[in-house]
């Protein structure tokens, strides 16, 4: 199964990957992971996108399709995964659809405060990418990742400032996919306010996985 998520950016997408990709057997591409990991092997790529990533800015189609491209073709991509964080442009849905079509655009809908809230608390594991919140997702040791032991800080882009420019690049240029994948009979659209187990549940359901 080829599995993209869809929505703003807080809604839940890396979150619900995690608990979806090992239930199902996949991959978890998140594009936002393999950049942040470029950045901080400070590899080629990584200082070309740094400082886009911090403001909350969108990396070039160009780098972002190549570094897809190359992940797809790694062997566990090759009968499906779930991208999350990629497509985010519509000349990125059109790569993809060249190189592996996605079988369903899964959308979490999410309002705005919500976003704001979650994104100013969520803290990230510098080492694996597992995603906490100070709120009501924390570590059992303050700092440090229950996964992997690693740094659990506080990303760059998830400052206000790089908050709001992020929000407006999604609704300027990722929003647009919801449609583009609604009107290619694609699109499965869930509610992504509630806590990580409900909205899994929901997504279960969307996809017919609840027997
Ligand atoms: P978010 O919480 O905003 O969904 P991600 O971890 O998915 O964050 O992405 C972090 C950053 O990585 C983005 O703000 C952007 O700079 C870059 N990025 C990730 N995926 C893409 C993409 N498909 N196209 C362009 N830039 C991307
Ligand atoms: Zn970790």
């Amino acid at each position: 199964m080829k599995l993209i998520f869809l929505g703003p950016p807080g809604a839940g997408k890396g979150t619900i990957a995690d608990l979806a990709a090992p239930a199902l057997g996949l991959p978890h591409i998140s594009t936002g992971d393999l950049f942040r990991a470029a950045v901080k092997d400070e590899t080629p790529l990584g200082l070309k996108v740094k400082g886009i990533l911090a403001s909350g800015g969108l990396v070039p189609d160009e780098l972002t399709i190549a570094l897809v491209e190359e992940r797809l073709a790694a062997p566990d991509a090759r009968s499906g995964w779930i991208l999350d964080g990629f497509p985010r442009t519509i000349p990125q849905a059109e790569a993809l659809e060249r190189l592996a079509p996605a079988d369903k655009a899964v959308n979490f809908e999410v309002a705005d405060e919500v976003v704001i809230g979650r994104l100013s608390t969520r803290r990230v594991c510098r080492a694996c990418g597992k995603i906490y919140n100070v709120r009501n997702m924390r570590p059992k040791q303050e700092g440090v990742c229950d996964a992997c032991g690693g740094e659990v800080y506080t990303r760059d882009d998830d400052k206000e400032s790089s908050i709001k420019t992020r929000l407006e690049n999604y609704r300027k240029q990722t929003a647009p996919l919801i449609d583009w994948y609604g009107s290619r009979g694609k699109l499965l659209t869930i509610g992504g306010e509630g806590g990580a187990e409900a909205v899994f549940a929901a997504f279960r359901a969307a996809l017919g996985l609840n027997k």
